[in-house]
């Protein structure tokens, strides 16, 4: 059986989803075996037996406490020519976009980014924002795979345990070149905007950074993030760790309800893949509605407080 590895993502000694999604898929190529890199991460080796990954192995050492490319791309890239397996899963997130290239090269890997299906042997990706797809073979191992967040489902607790492996981690002094002082973390209390189930967006049609109170509102009730498009960022109405889009952050939500957004091509990039989209614009040829599965055509200022309204009805 093809081994194929999972490079887990954790959080505060947590598993994140992706690394659970990605387990789904790896159960799929083959003999699942998962990589922890950080810092105390190894008390959370264990549970990944519990997905059915059959050998864990960690690379815990004080310097990985911080993610920096340098380090991370180092422990990766040594593990896989040491135990070479064929297909090696990073999530398709900022750090894992980051040093999934970098490993690839190292390694003399193929790469294939931002997969969001895998069928008769062949992995699909969007391309041209999300206009195409793409299926594409592997030819040749080691290969590096990025799995876009909120795409597979994550993998159910099957029972069991793996092996745990403790690997040796050895940095060079180039690998520390890069010194990350300190982690300054937004404290909010809704969901990450790439791990939401829920995501309410706004957009131009917001007409000011104060009006996003009422979509906050709906967010609220709904457990929801909020996002919005690159036009409210632009204007200083949102940060930019907000952003939907091609040069913001790719979603894939259960729900994405996109307020006064027209539907750009580069917004549809970040959102498509979201599983329903329900539309709020007052003009009825609003792009948006193209990939809405509900639209609703009329004022948001009205639309928005009637959700919240309704939803905190049924929900209550
Ligand atoms: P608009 O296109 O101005 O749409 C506003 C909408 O609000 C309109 O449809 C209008 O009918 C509606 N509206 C107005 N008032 C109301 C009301 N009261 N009630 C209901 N509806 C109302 N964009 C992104 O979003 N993310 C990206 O990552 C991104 N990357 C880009 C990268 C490049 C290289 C380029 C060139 C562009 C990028 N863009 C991106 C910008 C993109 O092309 C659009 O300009 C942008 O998405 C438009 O944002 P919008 O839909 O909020 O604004």
């Amino acid at each position: 059986m093809a081994k194929i590895w999972v490079v887990a993502e954790a959080q505060d000694q947590k598993l994140k989803k992706v690394s659970l999604e990605m387990i789904t898929l790896a159960r799929q190529l083959g003999d699942v075996e998962a990589l922890l890199i950080g810092d105390g991460v190894a008390a959370i080796a264990p549970e990944l037996g519990n997905y059915g990954v059959s050998k864990v192995i960690v690379a815990d050492h004080a310097d990985l406490q911080s993610y920096t490319a340098a380090k991370y791309a180092r422990v990766l890239s040594e593990l896989i020519q040491r135990d070479q397996p064929e297909i090696v899963l990073i999530a398709n997130t900022a750090t894992g976009r980051d040093v999934a290239p970098r490993v690839a090269q190292r390694v003399g890997a193929g790469q294939i980014s931002d997969i969001i299906d895998y069928a008769d042997g062949q992995f699909i990706r969007p391309i041209y924002a999300g206009k195409a797809f793409q299926r594409v073979t592997a030819v040749a191992h080691p290969l590096i795979v990025t799995v876009r967040p909120n795409v597979f489902a994550a993998a159910e607790a099957v029972g069991g345990t793996a092996a745990v492996e403790t690997a040796a981690v050895s940095l060079a002094a180039d690998d520390l070149r890069v010194l990350v002082r300190d982690v300054v973390r937004q404290i909010s209390t809704r969901p990450e905007l790439t791990e939401a189930e829920i995501i309410v967006s706004g957009g131009r049609g917001m007409k000011g950074a104060e009006n996003f109170r009422i979509l906050e509102a709906l967010a609220d009730v709904l457990g929801a993030a909020v996002g919005a498009s690159r036009a409210a960022v632009d204007a200083g109405w949102r940060p930019h760790q907000d952003q939907v889009g091609q040069t913001g952050k790719t979603v894939s939500p259960t729900l994405y309800i996109a307020a006064g957004i027209s539907g750009a091509i580069q917004h549809l990039a970040g959102m498509s893949g979201s599983k329903v989209i329900v539309a709020i614009n007052k003009d009825p040829e609003a792009n948006i509605f193209k990939v809405a599965d509900y639209g609703i055509v009329g004022d948001l200022f009205e639309v928005v407080p009637l959700l919240t309204e309704e939803f905190k009805r049924v929900l209550d």
